[in-house]
């Protein structure tokens, strides 16, 4: 099942585990498996956390560090 920490219009049900608020840069492992979305410029990646650790930006970014953090949490049993 998937979570995120704010209601939405998808019927994705929400949860406030902080692990919604930790922060990840890039290089670090991820928790959990999902979409982390860049707190500094928004964009979002779907990361697998067995292909860890998670990514930096592509070289044309503007965003040099990302700052990841869980948008969407995907239960992979
Ligand atoms: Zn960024």
């Amino acid at each position: 099942m998937a979570l995120t920490k704010r209601e939405n219009l998808n019927g994705i049900k929400t949860s406030t585990h902080a692990v919604f608020d930790k922060s990840y840069n890039a290089g670090n492992d991820a928790d959990y498996s999902g979409i982390y979305k860049c707190s500094k410029c928004d964009r979002e990646i779907a990361h697998n956390k067995d292909d860890n650790p998670l990514p930096p930006h592509y070289s044309n970014s503007d965003c040099r560090s990302p700052n990841w953090k869980l948008f969407i949490y995907a239960e992979t049993k």
